[in-house]
């Protein structure tokens, strides 16, 4: 398939489980291109695809440059963790930041925000399977961050997550739904190439997929 024909099929993927859940599908695809090169995100863009994700600061800000002057309105998303001494460089470079996750972070990227005039709207992520390994805030704690953020003026977009591997993903996507709507937020970034339609169905406004659109990686 050519890229052109990749996007069509995950648009009409994702279009089939709006109609399913009877939802508009007003879902925008994040394309996840960690780990790809400009040669394998170009034909991404000539095919229309403007909004990206990457994961590491560094990678984006390298291989983004180029590719942002050569095709305009480019939209770039960070959907992986970020340290606080990144995040200048991440307000500087990202238009919507998924991974908001810690105290320190608010305050890091408020800093960042007002030192840059720039105020980049983030969805807090939220740890949806309790586990200890992975990032995001615990549940217990999310109002409690919500309302950090909201005083450190940090637009807020919505929750997201990443369920836990090998579970059905559907009761932590519903989860993360209702804990949305209990806090007056609107934004649901939830999905990937595995489970992107489950999620369409259960609410998601954004969803992340890479390896459907780009292939598999060599690593995260
Ligand atoms: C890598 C990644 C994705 C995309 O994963 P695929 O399974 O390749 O679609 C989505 N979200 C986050 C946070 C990621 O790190």
């Amino acid at each position: 398939m050519t890229a052109a024909e990749t996007l069509a099929d995950i648009h009409a993927r994702i279009e089939k489980a709006a109609k399913v859940a009877g939802r508009e599908s007003n879902v925008t695809l994040v394309a996840v291109s960690k780990t790809f090169g400009a040669d394998e995100i170009r034909p991404l863009l000539e095919a229309g695809q403007r909004v990206f994700g990457e994961n590491r600061v560094q990678e984006a800000a390298t291989k983004w440059s180029a590719l942002r002057e050569a095709f305009p309105g480019v939209e770039l998303h960070l959907v992986g963790q970020l340290q606080s001494n990144k995040a200048a460089e991440a307000v500087a470079l990202f238009d919507v930041i998924h991974s908001l996750d810690r105290s320190s972070l608010v305050a890091a990227l408020a800093k960042a925000m007002t030192a840059e005039g720039r105020r980049v709207p983030c969805f807090v992520q939220v740890n949806i399977g309790g586990e200890a390994q992975k990032g995001g805030v615990p549940i217990n704690d999310l109002p409690a961050l919500m309302d950090e953020a909201r005083a450190a003026d940090i637009p807020l977009a919505g929750l997201m997550c990443v369920p836990p591997a090998e579970k059905e993903p559907a009761p932590y996507f519903a989860l993360l739904a209702k804990l949305a709507a209990d806090n007056g937020l609107t934004g649901l970034s939830m999905g990937m190439s595995a489970d992107f339609e489950t999620a369409v169905q259960l609410g998601a406004t954004h969803v992340r997929v890479g390896s459907a659109l780009f292939g598999t990686r060599e690593t995260d």
